[in-house]
């Protein structure tokens, strides 16, 4: 008999997405396209040039198969001029070459969850290629790419930021008010004594985990910025403190 296609899956097909640090935090919705054989509507996917059909293949007589040897040593093979489909087309559609089908660029919508990791990978099922003969669709992954933010950076559900603080914040201590990734401000105590790269943790004021709820933390890394310029009263000021300290802060480099 003829030799009839095997129903096959799609292909899964894996895009690159780059959105913003809002984005990937709140979530989003967004557009990637994919190159997808879609049936030529010219031929409506025969292959063939319209007015025309198919004909009868000439060599295995639309049987789709072939025979060698003779007697009880004779075996078919699916015929090579027709590819097993019995029939060939003599006029190809101009629209598709005679493949039936054509590859169009085709933007697909994505759901983005609140939390996209940068490097995540999100599962679409039956966003992919098109299955052959009645096979089911294949997958679309999506990695999600975090374009850079002015301030904030993730590190998986958390989020970091340098805080710049003055040499008397850090030395005497303070409490001053960050901007949390969510819009609102958080009241932050920077201890006394806080040396430079020292981080505080605001513990739930990352970015929402993907998996088992809740969010990540808030990490806030102090920066002590050194003024470039002294008022006359400052410099007394520092001189004196300076004249005060005994503090030896190279002791272990010797
Ligand atoms: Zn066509
Ligand atoms: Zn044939």
């Amino acid at each position: 008999g003829r030799h009839t296609p095997q129903p096959h899956r799609g292909q899964d097909v894996q895009v690159d997405l780059t959105v913003s640090f809002e984005q990937a935090f709140s979530g989003t919705t967004a557009k990637v396209e994919l190159d997808r054989p879609e049936t030529c509507a010219i031929c409506s996917g025969s292959g063939a040039r319209p007015g025309t059909s198919r004909t009868t293949c000439r060599v295995c007589g639309g049987s789709g198969q072939t025979s060698d040897g003779q007697g009880m040593f004779a075996f078919s093979r699916p015929c090579t001029a027709c590819a097993g489909a019995g029939s060939v087309i003599e006029n190809p559609c101009a629209a598709c070459r005679g493949a039936g089908s054509v590859v169009r660029r085709k933007p697909i919508t994505v759901n983005v969850p609140a939390g996209a990791t940068d490097g995540g990978k999100l599962r679409f099922k039956g966003k992919g290629q098109p299955g052959a003969s009645g096979g089911p669709s294949g997958d679309l992954y999506v990695v999600t790419r975090i374009a850079p933010h002015a301030f904030y950076r993730r590190e998986g559900a958390d989020v970091t930021f340098d805080l710049p603080i003055t040499f008397a914040e850090a030395a005497l201590g303070a409490e001053v008010t960050v901007p949390a990734p969510d819009g609102t401000k958080v009241k932050l105590k920077i201890p006394s004594g806080t040396a430079s790269g020292k981080v505080m943790r605001v513990r739930g004021k990352g970015a929402p985990k993907l998996k088992g709820g809740g969010a990540g933390d808030l990490k806030v890394r102090a920066r002590i910025v050194v003024p470039e310029s002294l008022t006359d009263a400052q410099r007394e000021a520092l001189e004196a403190f300076s004249a005060e300290s005994d503090q030896d802060v190279r002791a272990h480099i010797r």
